[in-house]
C-alpha cells in the first residue's frame, strides 16, 4: 500500500534495523521501544489489523515470533518476553500495517507497563451473557 510506512519499511525506502526476513515476514526493531529489543514482526503483504490479515501470513508472523523470542532470551538474557498486538484507532494501534510486538523484559529492568494490571472479580453473569453473544458469532 503507498501511503503505508510499514509497507516502505518492506521495500526499503524508509530505512529501519532489520533482525530477521524470510518470504512471508520483516522484523525489525521499534524507533521507540519501551524496553531494550523491543521488536516488531510485520508480514510482507499488507494487511490492516486481524480481521485482515491472510491466515497464512498470520501463522508466518506467530512462528516466526517464536523464533525471534528465542533469541530475545538468548541474546538480552531476557527472562520474559511480552507479545502485544493492537487492532484498531480505538485500543491504540497507530500504524495501520499488522504487527506483533515483541517486548523482552531482561533481568533487572522494570515491570511492563503493558503485562500488569489490577485484578478485579467481574459480574459472573454478564461475563456468561457476553460470551454467549461471541460464542452465537462463532458458529
Ligand atoms: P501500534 O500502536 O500501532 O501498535 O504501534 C506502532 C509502533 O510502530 C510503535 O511502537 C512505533 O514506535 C513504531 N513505529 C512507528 N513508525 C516507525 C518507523 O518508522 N520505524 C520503526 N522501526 N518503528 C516505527
Ligand atoms: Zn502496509
Amino acid at each position: 500500500m503507498d501511503d503505508c510506512i510499514f509497507c516502505k519499511i518492506i521495500k526499503g525506502e524508509i530505512p529501519s534495523t532489520k533482525v530477521y526476513e524470510d518470504g512471508r515476514v520483516y522484523a525489525f526493531m521499534d524507533i521507540n521501544p519501551i524496553a531494550k529489543g523491543h521488536t516488531l514482526i510485520i508480514p510482507k503483504t499488507h494487511a490492516g489489523n486481524l480481521w485482515e490479515i491472510a491466515p497464512e501470513d498470520l501463522s508466518a508472523v506467530h512462528s516466526a515470533a517464536k523464533t525471534i523470542a528465542g533469541a530475545l532470551q538468548k541474546a538480552l538474557d531476557a527472562e520474559g518476553v511480552a507479545c502485544l498486538q493492537l487492532n484498531g484507532r480505538a485500543v491504540g494501534q497507530v500504524v495501520m500495517h499488522y504487527h506483533l510486538h515483541l517486548v523482552p523484559r531482561v533481568k533487572g529492568a522494570p515491570e511492563l507497563p503493558i503485562s500488569h494490571w489490577d485484578l478485579k472479580p467481574g459480574d459472573m453473569k454478564e461475563i456468561q451473557s457476553v460470551a454467549m453473544k461471541i460464542a452465537a458469532e462463532i458458529q
